[in-house]
């Protein structure tokens, strides 16, 4: 495809968006109009693929036929609704990294851009009980209906704040709770502590491994951004007495594993459950 330069320190943000899962989704603030609750949902990749585009001069062809105005993703969405493209674009990539990894198991979650001004229920309840909500700032997976929200003005700024991988690695990151669906495990609203920081942990090493297959994919240019790693992750480390993602150690080791050696390796934070079983577990609260 294109030239996609992901810049692998933001890459670090490693979805855990870091909303407690208490919080996943803000309270909802007024009911959208019908007409303002426009929930997209991505479009399957495979049926979808054709020739590409062709383009107006001076723009260029995704791998989805898109045109889009440059060649690399970094700085070329000028507006927010323009991450609806980049959401197409990052599913398509993180799906192929899936069929590549697990060929005979269908690890395609379904995503749903939640455009700004949007909200809804979700399948799921929230850390209190109550019924889930979607909203521009959701960055969230609901294991019950196995739908990532993802909210256009969070897309955006983490586009904007950290860059174009960013918010892939974000999506990567949720798709992980996908697969750890798929394996049975996700039902945070049971669990302890422990199990759901394990559950995080592992999604940031799923994350990882997306972007190593990225990588090696050339559809990322690491060197360059290996050195920021360090200092982002300080950003996003959670550090907290009840934190439920990991402390800057913990997401360094689980995304630089899932980089490095590959999605299988992230067995190891949650061993009772290999990823990826077909088993579903239908129910469980919204995870961030
Ligand atoms: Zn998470």
């Amino acid at each position: 495809m294109g030239v996609f330069l992901l810049a692998l320190a933001t890459m670090t943000l490693a979805g855990c968006m870091q909303a407690p899962s208490e919080q996943i989704t803000p309270p909802p603030t007024a009911e959208a109009s019908p007409q303002q609750a426009v929930l997209s949902e991505v479009l399957n990749p495979q049926a979808t693929t054709g020739p590409a585009a062709s383009c107006a001069p001076g723009q260029f062809a995704d791998s989805r036929g898109i045109c889009l105005p440059c060649l690399d993703y970094e700085g070329c969405f000028t507006k927010s609704s323009d991450m609806y493209y980049f959401l197409n674009t990052g599913v398509e990539l993180i799906h192929r990294f899936g069929a590549s990894e697990f060929p005979t198991v269908d690890t395609s979650a379904k995503w749903l851009f939640v455009r700004t001004g949007a909200t809804g229920d979700e399948g799921c309840t929230d850390g209190a009980g109550g019924r889930a909500r979607y909203n521009d700032k959701s960055y969230e997976y609901c294991p019950s209906d196995r739908r990532v929200y993802v909210g256009e003005q969070s897309m955006w700024r983490y586009y904007t704040d950290h860059g174009d991988a960013a918010p892939i690695v974000g999506l990567a990151h949720e798709w992980g709770h996908h697969l750890q669906n798929l394996a049975g495990i996700v039902v945070r609203a049971d669990h302890q502590r422990e199990d759901i920081l394990a559950q995080e942990i592992q999604a940031d090493c799923v994350a990882g491994a997306w972007g190593g297959w990225a990588n090696r994919q050339g559809i990322m240019d690491a060197e360059d951004d290996l050195k920021d790693v360090g200092s982002l992750m300080r950003v996003i480390a959670d550090f907290g007495p009840t934190r439920q993602h990991g402390d800057l150690d913990e997401r360094i080791e689980a995304f630089s594993t899932g980089y490095a050696q590959g999605v299988t390796a992230c067995n190891k934070y949650v061993p009772h459950a290999p990823l990826v079983q077909t088993a579903a577990s239908p129910s469980g609260s919204t995870t961030p």
